[in-house]
């Protein structure tokens, strides 16, 4: 499947431009001045043609049989919390795997998203438009940046010559993106549903036990590459717990960042959760603005479950979805051990694999949930501290510092991200009496609220002057994590590593927009900025035109007539 078979007989081959890393811009920008040569022309045309589903890499063997052929994976899942049968996926198409260099074993995934129909799409077209595929392309490149597990994005081809409704007419755009593995909890939920019923217009699903035991060994040999376990032979060992509490863990660490970084994913389904824990699907995400602990970026989502404070909460679900489905391996394996899971380890009556499903369940339940919880609370610690400029690990942290921080931008309005990279430039010496630069310092940091008539100055400065009193006690606190510094130097080491992770470049809404707009109306000029802006948060790029100013929320800046 893909664009020959969506749109037959279209011949697209000089209609592309294409939005990517330095080796797929056309070799005489990359070169300056210099001509591409007939070489790096046809290297580039080769990779765009793959790129965009208009040629197959297919490898063969040495009897000339073909290895593989673009693929795409078949899963179900959970919307909103409600069974939803088969999903797909009916716009993703897996190219080819490439291994790492100095790990043959590691290998990496490229998938094209909007290539056209797959043999899931339904009554679908299979196709991405640009808005959208600007929006995950950034996105994905934005969370890497900031160290937050993700898939990554390598192209960008608009098709200008395809036209696609969606809300409007808009034009088809591929995306290529890359993970170890695109495998989802609705992978594993698509071989054991919940439910047999039929769907009105859909498929009936049935258990298929064999594909359940041969996706958990690939998931967890080649894909989360589980320790300790012996995939073969006499000595064969148990998996189907390791499995659940290894995506568990890493989903865990995921959301965590997702929640100190301001993150809003929007879709939470349990065919958008990877079994690797990575932020995949990029569709109705948000990062915050001014904080809003309920803020719901999805306006098809009516009940808020998907809230930012809803988040942890909904990626937990789907990791129940995932014990739900690995549940009677898990049981079976317990009961029979690891080398009795093997081909036809099902051929049980179906009495026996209800049992194991129940039991399954109940036997790993409140371990799976004791290790969500640990690996969350040591991670949001972890990474909210190091945004806060703190070393060392405090339990009284959450409620002391983090929360009351938190509960303070929100009752007055202030934006997320530039009150944490505001704070770097706070010194010790502001609380030990100069209670004029105090001041200064927190008008400051309530610069960043968007409604500044509507804010109570009073009550907010003395809010934070007890926060910021807590905060310098909690630094001076740990002066000898800093190996013997001055305060002052101690401040200013400080106030480095703050900047360091405290973005000063956020992708919020309207600069996505603002890409959008600027690709939509010169795609050369535009692919050079969205190349820029996914790259590097952290520091200023005015010469490419955008400023310190990006740092404030939408609101701000209307306010200011920027
Ligand atoms: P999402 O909510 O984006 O995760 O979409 C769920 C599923 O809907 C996808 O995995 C696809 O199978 C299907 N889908 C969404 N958009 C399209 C499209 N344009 N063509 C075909 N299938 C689609
Ligand atoms: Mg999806
Ligand atoms: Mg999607």
């Amino acid at each position: 499947a893909g664009l020959r078979d969506c749109v037959p007989g279209l011949d697209v081959g000089d209609a592309f431009s294409v939005i990517g890393k330095p080796s797929l811009l056309p070799p005489e920008e990359v070169n300056g001045s210099r001509e591409a040569t007939e070489e790096e022309i046809a290297a580039r045309q080769e990779l765009i043609d793959i790129l965009s589903g208009r040629s197959m890499i297919v490898p063969f063997d040495e009897n000339g049989k073909p290895v593989s052929a673009p693929w795409s994976l078949r899963y179900s899942g959970h919307q909103f919390g409600v069974w939803a049968g088969q999903l797909g996926d009916g716009r993703a198409i897996s190219v080819l795997t490439t291994p790492h260099p100095n790990d043959p074993e590691l290998v990496t995934e490229i998938q094209l998203k909007g290539a056209g129909r797959t043999p899931y799409s339904r009554n679908a077209d299979g196709l991405a438009v640009t808005r959208s595929s600007i929006r995950e392309f950034l996105a994905a490149e934005a969370m890497h940046a900031l160290g937050i597990p993700t898939s990554r994005s390598l192209t960008l081809i608009s098709l200008p010559g395809i036209e696609v409704w969606r809300e409007r007419v808009e034009t088809a755009c591929i995306a290529a993106r890359m993970a170890p593995s695109f495998l989802r909890v609705g992978s594993f939920e698509a071989l054991n549903p919940p439910t047999n019923m039929f769907f009105i217009g859909g498929y009936q699903q049935l258990s298929h036990w064999e594909g359940l035991r041969v996706l958990g060994e690939w998931a967890g040999r080649r894909v989360l590459r589980l320790e300790g376990v012996k995939w073969e032979g006499e000595n064969k060992t148990v998996w189907g717990k390791k499995l659940v509490l290894e995506t568990a863990k890493r989903n865990a660490k995921m959301v965590a960042g997702w929640q100190v970084y301001g993150f809003m994913h929007g879709v939470i389904n349990t065919d958008n959760v990877s079994i690797l824990g990575l932020t995949i699907d990029y569709g109705p995400y948000a990062f915050m603005d001014v904080f809003d602990s309920w803020h719901v970026c999805n306006h098809t989502d009516e009940e808020g479950r998907y809230s930012y404070k809803r988040q942890p909460e909904m990626v937990f679900y789907a990791v129940q979805a995932l014990l739900r489905s690995v549940a009677p391996i898990i049981a079976a394996e317990e009961e029979l051990g690891g080398k009795a899971i093997s081909e036809g380890w099902a051929n049980v009556d179906e009495k026996k694999l209800e049992q194991w499903s129940k039991a399954g369940q109940e036997s790993v339940r409140s371990e799976v949930k004791q290790v969500w919880d640990d690996t969350y609370d040591e991670e949001y610690a972890r990474l909210f501290r190091r945004r806060l400029g703190l070393r060392k690990g405090l339990k009284s942290d959450e409620t002391g510092i983090f929360k009351r921080f938190l509960d303070l931008m929100e009752e007055h309005n202030l934006d997320f991200h530039s009150t944490f990279r505001k704070l770097s430039a706070f010194r010790s010496s502001y609380i030990q009496g100069d209670d004029e630069k105090l001041n200064v310092f927190i008008s400051h940091l309530l610069e960043s609220t968007p409604r500044p008539g509507k804010l109570d100055q009073e009550k907010a400065s003395a809010d934070f002057k007890a926060w910021l009193t807590k905060y310098s006690h909690r630094i001076f606190e740990e002066r000898e994590e800093w190996s013997n510094n001055s305060q002052e130097e101690i401040d200013a080491l400080r106030a480095k590593e703050m900047n360091g992770v405290n973005p000063r470049f956020v992708l919020r809404q309207w600069v996505l927009e603002e890409a959008i707009a600027r690709v939509e109306k010169d795609a050369v000029s535009g692919r050079r900025i969205l190349a820029k802006m996914a790259t590097n948060p952290y520091e200023p790029w005015g010469a490419e035109g955008v400023d310190e100013e990006v740092c404030t929320s939408g609101e701000v800046r209307e306010e200011r007539k920027y």
